[in-house]
């Protein structure tokens, strides 16, 4: 748990989400400011800054895949396509220090993103 950090206080309850999915290590809720119909933000419970600060060994960005892929098949956009980003550091487009996976689907998507 880290003080200031909004991630941390929407595990806590502090500041109100829509949950999609939960475990003892994950949770997943709709991003506030959704940029596709389906626009879910997944954290691990545990704070860690980016994914840099993941140390070897551990699983949680496994874990995160695999509730990717639950989500994307409770949420139906499993043959439309989508897609799992993680934004990593300020020119990488992180605005929130917290390790985030962003589930985008329900539109066409453009590459090379912005
Ligand atoms: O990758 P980045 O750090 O920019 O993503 C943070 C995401 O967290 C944003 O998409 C923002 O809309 C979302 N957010 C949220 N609820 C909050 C604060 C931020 O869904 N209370």
């Amino acid at each position: 748990m880290s003080e200031d950090c909004i991630f941390c206080k929407i595990v806590n309850g502090e500041i109100p989400s829509t949950v999609v999915y939960e475990d003892d290590h994950v949770l997943a809720f709709n991003d506030i400011d959704p940029q596709a119909p389906v626009h879910v933000v997944i954290i691990p419970k545990e704070h860690y800054e980016s994914i840099l600060s993941v140390p070897a060994g551990d699983d949680i960005i496994s874990h995160i895949h695999t509730v990717a892929n639950r989500l994307v098949l409770k949420l139906g956009i499993a043959d439309s396509g989508f897609r799992l980003v993680n934004n990593c550091g300020a020119d990488g487009g992180q605005t929130v220090p917290h390790l985030h996976y962003h589930l985008l689907g329900g539109r066409s998507m453009q590459w090379p993103p912005g």
